[in-house]
């Protein structure tokens, strides 16, 4: 019976344990050889200003198709770049393959209405003491202005050393770079934080807009009390519906994000969008 039960537990347990640690093994090995083999690129997802209409910034998304793996979703391989170390290549090539689609767009007459190009920093990236040096190396080499780019930082890794961060975050202010805190509402920020932090723009989290008008509405509607209570603008991300949209728009939000709208898209996509300049269906006009 012992040997059985053994036998059972084996099956049962050891093979989901291994298969996991394998896949990320795997993930690892592959994710080492993406950059050199091309694999990764960037899309792009509008951001609608709900006054105007307008779409006024852009989310820089990194995307994977792996020769051996297929797709693979950020959520699931920027977690392992972390671990490994990957990211710190990794991080660096989206920050400049980003400044270098925004300059171009620039050059090309193409950013009038928008105000920033948003990029994601991982939590190694904002305990990288070089990061402020190279970031401010790559504006100089593309001609991108540091008012253009917007560094987002979700409040779980912002809040996890306020004092090393409040320095990080000063940097950023002072090279004239926008700062968002992303995924806002999951973490732990107080007030006090917030108001001490250099920081331009909250980012609702998408859990909460999922649950406009239901159970996301009551915190929805607090966050954005809040943040334009201490001068920050805010965007909601992941509206996928009107009547979130619509919900939203009631509450105050200043910027929207999500399938709504648009999905993240290629450069060449976002490069036709931002050519034809169109009013989008934000809710003063649906
Ligand atoms: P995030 O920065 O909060 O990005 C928003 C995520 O929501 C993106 O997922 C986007 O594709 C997705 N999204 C946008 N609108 C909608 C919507 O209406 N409905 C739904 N269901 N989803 C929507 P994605 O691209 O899979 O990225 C996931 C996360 O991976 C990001 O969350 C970010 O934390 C991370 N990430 C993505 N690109 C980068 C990057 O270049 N660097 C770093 N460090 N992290 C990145
Ligand atoms: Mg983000
Ligand atoms: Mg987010
Ligand atoms: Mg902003």
């Amino acid at each position: 019976h012992a040997k059985n039960k053994g036998k059972n537990g084996y099956e049962i347990f050891r093979p989901e344990m291994e298969q996991r640690a394998h896949k990320r093994l795997k993930l690892e090995a592959n994710l080492r050889r993406a950059l050199q083999n091309d694999e990764l690129y960037l899309h792009y997802q509008p951001q609608i200003d709900v006054r105007s209409g307008r779409m006024t910034g852009v989310e820089v998304l990194v995307r994977w198709t792996c020769e051996e793996l297929g797709t693979v979703s950020p959520a699931e391989f920027i977690p392992v770049a972390e671990e490994s170390g990957v990211i710190v290549s990794l991080g660096r090539w989206v920050l400049q393959t980003a400044c270098r689609q925004a300059a171009a767009w620039r050059d090309a007459g193409l950013l009038d209405t928008i105000e920033h190009v948003a990029v994601n920093l991982s939590a190694c990236q904002t305990r990288d003491a070089g990061l402020m040096d190279e970031v401010a190396a790559l504006l100089e080499e593309t001609g991108l202005p540091a008012r253009l780019l917007e560094l987002e930082i979700t409040e779980g890794v912002l809040m996890e050393n306020v004092h090393a961060n409040l320095e990080l975050l000063q940097k950023i202010q002072a090279a004239g770079i926008h700062l968002s805190i992303d995924d806002f509402g999951t973490g732990y920020s107080s007030m006090s934080y917030l108001k001490r932090f250099p920081i331009d723009q909250l980012k609702i989290d998408r859990s909460f807009v999922s649950g406009v008008p239901g159970d996301g509405a009551a915190i929805a509607t607090a966050i954005i009390a809040m943040a334009h209570s201490l001068n920050l603008s805010v965007v909601a991300e992941g509206v996928e519906t009107e009547e979130q949209m619509r919900f939203l728009r009631d509450a105050g939000c200043d910027v929207m994000q999500g399938y709504y709208f648009a999905r993240p898209l290629p450069a060449d996509q976002l490069t036709a969008l931002l050519t034809e300049r169109r009013l989008w269906p934000t809710p003063q006009q649906a």
